[in-house]
C-alpha cells in the first residue's frame, strides 16, 4: 500500500493488537502489571536492576556481589544453581549445594533472589529460596513447566527464547497467566540472528512493541545479547530509554575466572561505574532506580 508521501506502508497486524492476548493483552482495567517483591515493585515506572552472577560459584563470590549490591541500594540479585548449558561437559551449576549458598546469603542481605528453575523436579528446592524464579530462553516453550509455575504464585521472569517470537513469548507468558499466577515479568534477551557481532542480536523494539499490545512488565538483558561487556552500558542506556521496567545484567568479581559466561561478565568496580551513569539518567526520565 502506498502512501501520500509515496512510502511503503507497513500495515499492523494481529501481533500488534492487544485483542489477540487474552490474557496478557493490555486492556482499560488492565494498563500495567506491577510484581511487588521486598522493597521494591517491578512495573511500577521504576526501573529495576538486577545484577549478579551468570552461576553461583561459592559463598565468597555471591556474598562479595551481594554485600556490594546491598551497599549500593539494589535490592534484588541473580545466580543460577542450575546451569542451561549448550556441552553437558561445561559446568552445571552448584545445584542443591548453590541453593544453600542462595539461602545463606539471602538470610545476611535481605535482597531479593532471582534464580532459574529447570525442571519440575528441582521445584521444592528452588521455590523455597527463590523470590523471583527465572525460566530461561531454553524453557520459554517447555509448555508443562510453564503450566506448572501458573499454578504457583511465585513471581516468575519469563526469558525470551534466542529463537522465538513476540507473538511466542507472549503466548508463553498465557499459559503462566492461565493457571492463575498473574506476576510474570518478561525479559527481551536477545535472538539468533545471522550477524555474529553480537552473541544474540538484542532486540529493544521487543520492548515497545511489548509496551503496546501487554500490561506486562519487561526487561533487558544486555549480557547475553552483546556477549561481551563492552556494549552494555550503551544497551542499558537505551533499555532506560525505551521504556523497560529494568535489566538483567551479569556481575562477577573475577570474570576472567569465573565457570559460565565470564567474557559477558562485568567487574564489580565497571557495573558500579555504569550505575553511577544509569543513575544519572535515570533522572533525566523522571524514573527511579531501584
Ligand atoms: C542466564 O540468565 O544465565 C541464562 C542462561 O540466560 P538465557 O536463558 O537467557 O540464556
Ligand atoms: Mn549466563
Amino acid at each position: 500500500m502506498e502512501d501520500e508521501l509515496g512510502t511503503f506502508e507497513f500495515p499492523l497486524t494481529a501481533i500488534h493488537d492487544p485483542k489477540s492476548y487474552p490474557l496478557a493483552g493490555k486492556r482499560e482495567d488492565k494498563l500495567q502489571t506491577n510484581v511487588a517483591l521486598r522493597g521494591l515493585t517491578v512495573g511500577d515506572g521504576s526501573f529495576t536492576l538486577i545484577a549478579g552472577p551468570c552461576a553461583v560459584e561459592s559463598y565468597e563470590q555471591f556474598s562479595k556481589i551481594a554485600h556490594f549490591l546491598k551497599s549500593v541500594g539494589l535490592k534484588a540479585i541473580r545466580g543460577g544453581a542450575y546451569k542451561p548449558r549448550t556441552s553437558p561437559h561445561s559446568f552445571q551449576g552448584l545445584q542443591e549445594e548453590g541453593l544453600k549458598i542462595i539461602a545463606q546469603v539471602k538470610e545476611e542481605t535481605g535482597l531479593n533472589i532471582v534464580t532459574e528453575l529447570m525442571s519440575i523436579a528441582d521445584t521444592e528446592k528452588v521455590l523455597d529460596v527463590a523470590d523471583v524464579i527465572q525460566i530461561g530462553s531454553r524453557n520459554m516453550q517447555n509448555f508443562p513447566l510453564l503450566k506448572f509455575i501458573g499454578t504457583t504464585q511465585k513471581p516468575v521472569l519469563l526469558k525470551r527464547g534466542f529463537g522465538n517470537s513476540i507473538y511466542e513469548l507472549l503466548m508463553s507468558a498465557e499459559y503462566i497467566l492461565a493457571g492463575g499466577n498473574d506476576k510474570v515479568i518478561l525479559c527481551e534477551r536477545g535472538i539468533r540472528t545471522f550477524d555474529p557481532a553480537q552473541r544474540n542480536t538484542l532486540d529493544l523494539m521487543a520492548v515497545a512493541i511489548v509496551k503496546r499490545v501487554s500490561h506486562l512488565p519487561i526487561l533487558v538483558d544486555p549480557s547475553h545479547s552483546l556477549g561481551l561487556t563492552e556494549y552494555i552500558e550503551s544497551a542499558l542506556k537505551s533499555a532506560l530509554a525505551i521504556g523497560a521496567d529494568g535489566a538483567l545484567v551479569e556481575v562477577h568479581p573475577e570474570p576472567t575466572s569465573a565457570l559460565s559466561d565470564g567474557k559477558q561478565s562485568l567487574t564489580i568496580e565497571d557495573f558500579s561505574e555504569i550505575l553511577g551513569k544509569l543513575r544519572q539518567l535515570s533522572q533525566a526520565f523522571s524514573r527511579e532506580l531501584t
